[in-house]
């Protein structure tokens, strides 16, 4: 199989079968809505943050399959990591995305986010790649939520 056939894959499958789909509204979570008008895509996503460790990421919302799927592969990308690892991965995806080298260990560390590599080439596309991903840095740079 070719490497693009997989990496297609892989957008599908998190924009048919969306993981951590769906808001709980709950105080304990840091709430960012993000709308990129270029596409009409609309994405909220929650974090949870205890003790400098990302414990939960949802995320919710309408738009295109980059967009969508995207907001998937971020929530299962970033959770479970400390903020200091989320910010060095979102920084190397939004990196990746405008047509940037990273090293291997970089790669390595985005995982199925290195799916949309390709994008860089669409130009039009990197605002709904990159969208879910900005919520969440927004989202971290206050540090905890459960105070
Ligand atoms: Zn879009």
């Amino acid at each position: 199989m070719k490497l693009e056939d997989l990496y297609r894959q892989v957008i599908m499958d998190h924009y048919k079968n969306p993981r951590n789909k769906g808001l709980v509204k709950d105080d304990s979570y840091k709430e960012i809505h993000l709308h990129n008008p270029s596409c009409g895509d609309d994405i909220t996503i929650e974090v949870k943050v205890e003790n400098d460790v990302i414990t939960d990421v949802l995320q919710d919302g309408t738009g295109c399959s980059i967009c969508c799927s995207s907001a998937s592969v971020m929530s299962e990308t970033l959770k479970g990591k400390t903020i200091e690892e989320a910010k060095k991965i979102i920084e190397d995806f939004f990196e990746m995305i405008q047509g940037n080298n990273i090293t291997e260990d970089e790669e390595e560390a985005l995982g199925e986010a290195l799916a949309y590599k390709g994008v860089s080439q669409f130009p039009a596309r990197i605002k709904c790649a990159t969208l879910a991903w900005k919520a969440c840095e927004k989202a971290l740079e206050d540090g905890d939520t459960d105070e």
